[in-house]
């Protein structure tokens, strides 16, 4: 049996390129499918990031003229990911963050650059390299999400298609004169192509012609078929129920395993919790808190957006001081949030500390030494923090929103064994109360023990998540389950 072969297509991979979630997802679900058995390569745009480390790499033969400059297909690798890279210096040659410039706002010409990336992407999928003929393609979110689009207004046979939303809430609109810029059809200018309130809508498109969306947690799939969760595409979601899933995400259990992890002070797993004590003790000296063993720390390890709620715990600042509580907390983004934490900080040094920036390494030093993890976001697709919390015995207190509740078991979970705490509807009363709940919970050490014991148990590796995702493309592709 030939196996089955997919072409993965995202604008970020982990390790090379991350600025959330998405890279996460786009670098571990290639590997896990393919330890199922399932060939897999990853289309990525050739940043500067990417190129460097970039092995082995091939030129396609056939070079293309994408939208106004030259570019080349690199086939080759980075340690496990086979990858096609999109070379086309002029949409990507540009280091740091994928999608902004130094000054923090969106590059003027993110439709054409992710327009090349779809039209490369539709291109392998009609066969541009004979050796890697795919018969799924898998977009990844608004960058990816034209692909289905070109792929059915190429009118030939074509391969099937599978779009993935990690966050409906990023869905690439640009204006309708991009339209011929990019190459679609003005066919395609309808309410049942891409058009989208009058521009174009790459998400839309993706919706709109994909042969089966996913989306990244259960209850998040239906939340977004309401008219509030669906931020504009509630209507289309609805229409497309029946092709439409919710596949939790996992977490890398290599790079993510607090018994190996490189990274921590102290190494420890199930049996040797009390090490943790010792990273606890060194988070607090690093964010220079108060050494106090007995306070309860909690960390945040976040983009600082509207979506994550976290506006919510600085409000909630007096109950925590009160309750004798302490944070640190690592997140870049919204100004206004990054100088409030950081007041914050400054107000309450004992008891508060704040690292503004994206650090990968201080994120593994948080989830192994807070006693638990805050992610209080008004909406959350599926949420990989409070998974890796959940490994390394941070007791999360998270919303009760999409993948938060699907993933944590509390007290009113019908579920074995609570994992942590979860409060809703999203206001600060209720963040509050749920603090306080964890912060009396805390004194109870064998109760907070079995807790953090009943996460570390729980499965939160990509392996019977990427069964999920074989089993569909099984399903698309119309073969026997
Ligand atoms: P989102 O994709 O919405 O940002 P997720 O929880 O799905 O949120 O994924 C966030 C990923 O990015 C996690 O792997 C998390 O550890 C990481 N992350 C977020 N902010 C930072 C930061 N400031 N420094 C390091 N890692 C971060």
């Amino acid at each position: 049996m030939t196996p089955m072969r997919v072409l993965s297509v995202a604008s970020e991979i982990f390790p090379i390129i991350k600025t959330g979630g998405l890279a996460d997802v786009a670098g571990a679900l290639p590997l896990a499918l393919k330890a199922k058995g399932i060939e897999i390569c990853s289309l990525i745009p050739g940043y500067p990031e990417v190129l460097r480390v970039l092995e082995r790499a091939e030129e396609q033969p056939g070079p293309v003229s994408l939208f106004g400059g030259d570019a080349r297909l690199l086939r080759g690798r980075c340690g496990e990911h086979e990858l096609f890279v999109l070379d086309a210096p002029h949409f990507f040659a540009r280091g740091g963050n994928p999608y902004l410039s130094a000054e923090g706002v969106d590059w003027p010409d993110n439709g054409k650059r992710f327009a090349a990336l779809a039209r490369m992407a539709a291109d392998i999928g009609f066969g541009a390299v004979p050796s890697f003929l795919p018969d799924i393609v898998h977009a990844h979110d608004w960058q990816a999400a034209l692909t289905p689009a070109y792929l059915n207004y190429g009118h030939r046979p074509r391969p099937r298609t599978v779009i993935t939303v990690h966050n409906l809430a990023f869905q690439g609109k640009f204006r309708r004169s991009l339209l011929e810029e990019i190459g679609l059809p003005l066919e395609s200018f309808t309410v049942d192509g891409v058009e989208y309130y009058g521009d174009i809508g790459f998400l839309k498109a993706g919706l709109r012609f994909a042969d089966m969306i996913t989306t990244v947690s259960p209850t998040y799939a239906v939340e977004i078929q309401s008219d509030e969760g669906g931020m504009g595409l509630g209507g289309l979601l609805r229409s497309r129920s029946s092709d439409l899933r919710g596949i939790l995400n996992g977490i890398d259990a290599a790079v993510w395993d607090p018994a190996t992890d490189a990274h921590i002070q102290c190494r420890f797993d199930a049996s040797t919790l009390e090490r943790r004590a010792v990273n606890k003790a060194a988070l607090q000296k690093q964010f220079g808190l108060k050494q106090n063993p007995d306070a309860l720390l909690l960390g945040v390890i976040s983009r600082l957006s509207d979506q994550k709620g976290l506006d919510l715990l600085l409000d909630c600042i007096p109950t925590i001081q009160m309750e004798g509580i302490q944070v640190v907390l690592l997140g870049a983004g919204d100004v206004e949030l990054e100088h409030r934490f950081r007041a914050a900080a400054d107000t309450h040094p004992e008891t508060i500390g704040v690292v503004i920036g994206f650090d990968e390494i201080l994120a593994h030093h948080i989830q192994a030494g807070a006693d638990a993890l805050v992610v209080p976001s008004r909406f959350e697709p599926c949420g990989l923090t409070q998974l890796c919390a959940l490994r390394y015995g941070a007791v999360p207190i998270v919303s009760r929103v999409g993948g938060l509740e699907d993933t944590v078991a509390d007290l009113s979970d019908d579920k074995q064994g609570v994992t942590g705490f979860k409060f809703g509807p999203v206001t600060m009363q209720n963040l509050a109360a749920a603090l306080c709940s964890a912060n009396a919970a805390y004194r109870d050490r064998r109760g907070w023990r079995e807790m953090q014991l009943n996460g570390m148990a729980t499965d939160v590796s990509w392996d019977s998540r990427a069964s999920q995702y074989s089993d569909l493309y099984r399903e698309v592709l119309g073969l026997p389950a």
